[in-house]
């Protein structure tokens, strides 16, 4: 089966295989790229989008779990997370990585930008929603919004035992819910639109469970 290439604005949307989070390319820039197991498929979608993988210049990790970060080895590129999920990746943190998790021993990755709330990447803005981890981010550019694993369509959000907290995922789906989101662009499952509809079912969900 052919699958064709889906775009939304500027960002491509490569569906995660198997334990892969979904992974965006902006331009020369990816957002997340996966557990690495799926090379050969991540490449061959990468270049149905035109580019060469080899050209990608800069990793953006919307959190420091495996089924995130395991492709970055990947690339060579700079690689950019939040500031308080950078030492997991610097450290191989197995336990904040989930390594066991996914059967693998992560090994020290170098991050060259320790990014923080209102930075911005590829035209995107940096929101930092911990909750699912300590640096969890959001990238939103006033209509689209890539969640990571904070918020899923149909009103998901992230595991809170995996190294975050209910009360931090109150505050930031909170956040997210005064956003006028067009498009979800989240880190498994499909992207939708009508997004701030899908976020506000997360928040009540949550809200209905504290
Ligand atoms: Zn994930
Ligand atoms: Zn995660």
């Amino acid at each position: 089966m052919v699958k064709k290439m889906e775009k939304i604005n500027d960002v491509v949307f490569i569906e995660g295989l198997g334990y892969d989070s979904n992974i965006y390319l902006i331009g020369d820039v990816i957002v997340d790229t996966g557990t690495g197991m799926n090379q050969d498929y991540v490449f061959s979608e990468i270049k149905k989008a035109g580019m060469d993988p080899a050209e990608i210049s800069h990793i953006v990790n919307t959190h420091c779990h495996f089924d995130h970060v395991g492709g970055n080895p990947l690339f060579e590129a700079d690689i950019s997370i939040h500031a308080l999920d950078a030492p997991a990746l610097e450290n191989a943190d197995s336990n904040a990585i989930l390594g066991a998790m996914f059967g693998k021993s992560p090994t020290p990755m170098e991050v060259k930008t320790k990014l923080q709330e209102g930075d911005k990447v590829a035209g995107f803005e940096v929101i930092h929603t911990p909750g699912h981890t300590v640096g969890g981010i959001c990238l939103w550019d006033g209509e689209t919004l890539i969640s990571g694993d904070t918020v899923f369509a149909n009103g998901g959000f992230g595991r809170m035992d995996l190294g975050g907290s209910p009360s931090d995922m109150m505050r930031s789906l909170e956040k997210l819910n005064g956003l006028d989101v067009e498009y979800l662009l989240p880190g498994h499952g499909p992207w939708v639109e009508n997004g701030r509809q899908h976020i506000r079912w997360a928040y009540e969900m949550l809200r209905g469970m504290g």
